[in-house]
C-alpha cells in the first residue's frame, strides 16, 4: 500500500475491546506510549504537562509484570522525558528516536559534530526573528529544536509559520537540517533516518535477538504527526492505536482514543486482563 494512506473512520478501541482482548490474550505485550497528548493532556507550556499520578500508577504496575515491556516514545528530550515520567523500570526514547535509554543500554543515533553548530546558529536566527511574537517558545532540547507556538496570538500563527520557513529555508536546501511539525509546534532536526518507527521496530529486534522464542505483541499509542511513523511501521504486526479526533485525515492507526482518560481506561483494562488470563 502506498504510503499516502487513505481516508478512514477509525473505531474507538473501547468499543472493540472484545474483540482486542482475545487477540493479545495470553501474549507478552511491548507497550509503546507517547507522553504528550497521550498520558498526559496537551498544556500551554511543555513544562506544565504534569503525568496524571493514577496513569503513573497504571503505566507502573504495567511495567512490572513479567510479561510486559513499557517504552516511552516521545518527541522531548530524553533527560526531560525520563524526568517527567519518573519510572525505573521503563525504557525511554526521547528526540523522536534519536535518542534511546533502557536499564542496561543507551543508543544515541549518529549525528555529524557540525551539526551542533548549525543548531546553534538556526536557533540564535529564529530567536532574534521570533522574539517579537508574544508566545513563540524556542526550546534547545540538545539533538533539536522546538518552536512551540501554542500561546501566540492566532493572527500571528501564519506570519511565525512564514518566518520560520523562511529562516531555514537555505539549511533545508543544503540538506544540513530535517524539519518536523507536531501540533502547534515546528522542530528542526538533524538529517537522520530515525523516527519513532524506526526505534520501535529496532526495539522489537532487540527483544527478539535476547530471546528468541520472545513473541511480544507490540501495542502503540500516540495522539500526534509523529506518531504515524510508528503506526505505519507497526502496522501489519501488532496494535496501533491514535489518541484524538481521527476524523481529519490520514492516519495509519487502526483503532482511536478519544482522549488521555480513554488511555487510562483502556491500560487499566490490560491490567486487568493479564491479570485475569494469568
Ligand atoms: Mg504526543
Amino acid at each position: 500500500m502506498p504510503r499516502g494512506g487513505k481516508r478512514y473512520t477509525l473505531d474507538n478501541l473501547l468499543t472493540k475491546w472484545n474483540y482486542v482482548q482475545k487477540k493479545i490474550q495470553n501474549k507478552d505485550l511491548y507497550i509503546f506510549l507517547d507522553y504528550d497528548g497521550t498520558l498526559t493532556p496537551i498544556a500551554e507550556t511543555p513544562e506544565k504537562a504534569v503525568f496524571p499520578s493514577k496513569t503513573k500508577a497504571i503505566v507502573e504496575k504495567l511495567s512490572m509484570l513479567p510479561w510486559c515491556r513499557v517504552a516511552i516514545i516521545s518527541g522531548r528530550s530524553l533527560k526531560d522525558v525520563k524526568a517527567k515520567v519518573g519510572l525505573d523500570r521503563i525504557i525511554y526514547s526521547g528526540n523522536h528516536g534519536l535518542e534511546l535509554e533502557g536499564n542496561k543500554f543507551s543508543h544515541m543515533a549518529a549525528i555529524p559534530g557540525s551539526f551542533k553548530a548549525v543548531l546553534d546558529e538556526v536557533r540564535v536566527m529564529l530567536e532574534n526573528r521570533l522574539s517579537s511574537f508574544k508566545g513563540v517558545l524556542i526550546e534547545d532540547k540538545g539533538l533539536s529544536l522546538a518552536v512551540h507556538y501554542r500561546m501566540a496570538d492566532k493572527k500571528d500563527i501564519m506570519t511565525i509559520r512564514t518566518v520560520f520557513h523562511e529562516s531555514i529555508a537555505a539549511y533545508l536546501v543544503k540538506n544540513k537540517i530535517k524539519i518536523k511539525q507536531g501540533k502547534m509546534v515546528l522542530e528542526v532536526r538533524p538529517v537522520s533516518e530515525m523516527d519513532k518507527g524506526k526505534v520501535v521496530l529496532w526495539l522489537l529486534a532487540r527483544e527478539r535477538f535476547i530471546d528468541e522464542s520472545a513473541r511480544v505483541f507490540p501495542i502503540y499509542i500516540g495522539d500526534d504527526a509523529t506518531d504515524e511513523d510508528a503506526f505505519f511501521a507497526l502496522r501489519d504486526i501488532g496494535l496501533t492505536v491514535f489518541v484524538g479526533d481521527a476524523s481529519h485525515g490520514f492516519i495509519h492507526a487502526q483503532y482511536m482514543l478519544k482522549n488521555t482518560a480513554e488511555v487510562m481506561k483502556f491500560l487499566t483494562l490490560l491490567l486487568e486482563t493479564h491479570r485475569e488470563s494469568r
